[in-house]
């Protein structure tokens, strides 16, 4: 028996037999129609009972065998999306300027290069993050442990939000940053977060130490 995570798979309710779920890593949701048809020609060849649009835009392949998984990777091609553990989970990402008239910065482009930087890092605990090109959220920012919204001035960056069975909404750290400023003061904040957390997620280290310690740790006025 596989454990969650392991070959990158998602383990399943299993009924008779376990069984698994395999969701390729698809960064900010955009995808190729060549991928689109390695995962519809995956699903057919391995008999797969369910193709899921997952919250953090994945695609999971639902019902697979054990003596499936490592072909099924094989032919994807592709890598695991970090659904599980204890990491950096997943970047949710609106269309932002590039697709989307009320964008006020590019949210796509600020978006791949986090995910690429932070997607699936290990931190004490799991940790989801979002970016909007604008103030109306569609990447739900309020309720990430880290995102960013653009207006016209630049980015706010929140922290702090989470979902769960005990929600919390985030807080503003700082705003009117530049691209490079919004990424400088991630990257901070990931460090503070690496140092000070006790394997709990941003919005409780908050709720246990203050925003104001957060924030003078982190020198912000
Ligand atoms: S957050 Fe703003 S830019 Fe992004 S999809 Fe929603 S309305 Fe458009």
């Amino acid at each position: 028996m596989l454990k969650d995570g392991e070959k990158g798979v998602i383990r399943q309710k299993g009924k008779d037999i376990e069984t698994y779920a395999v969701a390729p890593h698809i960064p900010c949701g955009v995808v190729t129609p060549a991928k689109l048809r390695k995962l519809a020609d995956a699903a057919e060849k391995y008999g797969v009972s369910a193709m899921k649009i997952t919250s953090a835009a994945r695609i999971a392949l639902i019902g697979i065998r054990e003596d499936q998984v490592d072909d099924i990777w094989r032919d994807l091609g592709m890598h695991a999306g970090h659904a599980v553990g204890l990491c950096v989970r997943s970047i949710k990402v609106c269309p932002g300027t590039s697709f989307c008239r009320l964008g006020q910065q590019d949210s796509l482009k600020m978006g791949m290069k986090l995910d690429e930087i932070y997607h699936g890092m290990v931190l004490p605990s799991k940790m989801k993050m979002g970016v909007s090109g604008c103030k109306v959220q569609c990447a739900e920012n309020c309720i990430k442990d880290i995102s960013l919204y653009g207006t016209q001035e630049g980015w706010t960056l929140q922290i702090g939000g989470n979902g769960s069975a005990k929600p919390r909404l985030a807080d503003i750290l700082a705003e009117d940053l530049s691209d490079e400023e919004a990424v400088k003061l991630v990257e901070r904040v990931i460090q503070y977060y690496k140092v000070n957390s006790k394997r709990e997620r941003m919005g409780r280290m908050i709720e246990r130490i203050g925003l104001d310690t957060v924030r003078s740790g982190l020198k912000i006025n």
